[in-house]
This record gives C-alpha cells, sequence and structure tokens, in this order.
C-alpha cells in the first residue's frame, strides 16, 4: 500500500478585524503530492468568506512548514480564492505578493506582543497576584514573578519543530504578557512565519486553557500589547544617515493616516502617548525614542547603516497590510 502522509491546511479566515488561522486535516498519497500540494476546498460560508448559497472556497497552498504537533506531517499554508484561481476579498497576502514583485532586498522582523487571559476570570493569567503594579514582571522569574512561561517553553519548541527561525522571546511588562521577535527574513516569508507561530499558539493554548489575546489594551491601567515592525531595505543596510531620515519621516508622516487604519483595531487606546507609546494623532520620527511613533536605534545613526523600528503597529495586526503599506511609502523614497 502507498505511504500517505498527513497535512494540515491553514488558512485566514475573513473575520474583521483581525483574522483566525483555521486549519482541518487531510491524508493524501506520497506519489499525490510530488508536483505540489493540491488545492483544496472549504466551506467558505462558515468562516466570513462566503454564503450558504455560494461556499465553495478554494485553499492554494503557498508554503509548508513541517508539522510540530504531527510527526511526518506539513502544514500547508494557503492563500484563499475562488473557483477559478481569483483571489478571495479577505486574501491580504496576494496584494503584498504583488506590490513586491520586481522588488528586492526588503528585511522585516516584527516584535509579536501577547496576553494570556484567565478563562475563568478574563483578566491578564496571574493579574491577581498583584494587580496594582506591574513593575517585577518585565523578563522576570520565579512564580511570584513571570507567569505562563510553560506555554512559551512549548512554543518555542514547537516554533523550532516547524522551522520557524525565531530571534528571541521575553516576558513583557504586565503579568501574563509575553513577547517573541521573528527572525529578520523577507516580507512574505516573515508574515507567513508570523501567522504560523500565532496559529501554533492558539494550539498549544488548547491543552492548557488560556485565552491567546492579541487585544492592544488589554487592560486599562497596564502596558498595551504591540507588534513593533522592524524594516530594512538593502540601501538601508549599505548607508542610512541623517538626510535619508528626514525624507522617510516626510512620506512616513503624509502617510500616517492611512498606516494608522491598519496598525491594529483599537490603536487609539493603545498609543495614548504614555506607556513607551507616542500619540495616535501625530506622528514623529526619533533617534532612539521609545516615544517617537518611528525609531531610528542610536546604533545605527552611529553605525550610518541599517534599520527603522515602526511603533506604532499593535499586537492585532494583519502583517500583510502593515507591510503593504509601509512598503508603499518607502517606495516613494530613494531607500527602496
Ligand atoms: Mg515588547
Amino acid at each position: 500500500m502507498e505511504k500517505r502522509i498527513r497535512l494540515e491546511y491553514l488558512w485566514l479566515d475573513g473575520r474583521d478585524p483581525l483574522p483566525k488561522v483555521r486549519s482541518k486535516t487531510r491524508y493524501v498519497n506520497t506519489s499525490y503530492i510530488g508536483s505540489g500540494i493540491p488545492d483544496w476546498n472549504f466551506d467558505g460560508g462558515s468562516t466570513d468568506q462566503g454564503s450558504l448559497e455560494d461556499s465553495d472556497r478554494l485553499l492554494r497552498c503557498v508554503r509548508t512548514y513541517p508539522d510540530p504537533f504531527n510527526e511526518g506531517g506539513l502544514l500547508a499554508f494557503c492563500e484563499v480564492c475562488y473557483y477559478g484561481g481569483v483571489p478571495h476579498e479577505s486574501n491580504s497576502r496576494t496584494h503584498l505578493a504583488r506590490l513586491l514583485k520586481n522588488t528586492e532586498g526588503i528585511l522585516v522582523g516584527f516584535e509579536q506582543e501577547v496576553t494570556f487571559i484567565n478563562p475563568t476570570t478574563l483578566q491578564p493569567l496571574g493579574f491577581l497576584l498583584s494587580p496594582e503594579k506591574q513593575g517585577q514582571y518585565y523578563c522576570g522569574a520565579g512564580c511570584m514573578n513571570v507567569i505562563g512561561r510553560y506555554i512559551m517553553d512549548e512554543f518555542e519548541k514547537k516554533c523550532l519543530g516547524a522551522g520557524i527561525e525565531l530571534d528571541g522571546i521575553n516576558a513583557e511588562v504586565m503579568p501574563g504578557q509575553w513577547e517573541w521577535q521573528t527572525a529578520a527574513q523577507g516580507p512574505l516569508k516573515c508574515s507567513d512565519d508570523l501567522w504560523v507561530s500565532r496559529y501554533i499558539l492558539d494550539r498549544i493554548s488548547e491543552y492548557h486553557p488560556v485565552i491567546i489575546s492579541y487585544d492592544p489594551k488589554p487592560h486599562p491601567d497596564l502596558n498595551g500589547a504591540g507588534c513593533h515592525t522592524n524594516f530594512s531595505t538593502a540601501q538601508m543596510r549599505d548607508c542610512f544617515v541623517e538626510e535619508d531620515y528626514a525624507i522617510l519621516s516626510g512620506h512616513l508622516e503624509d502617510d500616517h493616516d492611512e498606516h494608522l487604519k491598519v496598525c491594529g483595531a483599537g490603536i487609539e487606546s493603545r498609543m495614548t502617548g504614555e506607556c513607551e507609546t507616542s500619540h495616535y494623532s501625530t506622528f514623529r520620527l526619533g533617534v532612539a525614542d521609545r516615544g517617537a511613533s518611528v525609531r531610528i536605534p542610536k546604533k545605527v545613526k552611529e553605525e550610518g547603516a541599517g534599520y527603522f523600528e515602526d511603533r506604532r503597529p499593535c499586537a492585532n495586526i494583519d502583517p500583510y497590510k502593515v507591510l503593504y503599506s509601509l512598503i508603499s511609502s518607502v517606495k516613494k523614497s530613494s531607500l527602496l
């Protein structure tokens, strides 16, 4: 009998403002995937991507990962299309892919913050340990100072098992809040990896259980949750100096309102000008300034080359939309 392989098809649903990753399992003969992962279909009427009368939608695999939950299997990360291959309206990846045609040299890294919520109290995990202050949690150790490491340890192993490269992980400022940093990669790969790593965290949460929250402001008195986006072009990594900052700042400021539309629903609750944020209503680029919208690291200024950190994106971004917007602005300069 021919050997069969387990495929877990992953796709983004049509929920607005933040899609969720959906998945379903399929076994196929190994010979059947010789020319690539076969298209599959699903009920778009159950994912906000179709209706009862017109529900069949197509899954088209764009990247595979080793399945860290099922040895020998693959995660098949897919775009959603109509029959015939026309991308569905919810398919933001395809727009970014088109924008990137004939564009090379961009590197991106995300700093994804996440909050674990206790499903009984609906408060951040461990919040009742010390609800009045948040000083001891950032990069803490010990059961009173850090909450949820067992989840992140498992997350780290599973990401590595899936071949997703991480740059780091740390406990964050508020209780039950964590961050992971994706390794710097091209825009599509980095965004795909971010979505698949979110999926891995969702899967792990089923066993504990905790609610995985990307709410930009999970608690009104505590730090918010962001997804700072580090960005460079080949030109910037070669030479990036003060004259460039001014030009870049001008383009980003001109497009600030457009950027805000994709920086996460509820951004005004997080970007208040407090808690290491700028105010959402204004744009400012600054060197070494964590109160700026976009920060140029001190090291970059000293070395005359490197990257910038966009501090506006919230934890609940669609990375494809954020990068589409950012790259469209940077393209107006000579930096790309
Ligand atoms: Mg952080």
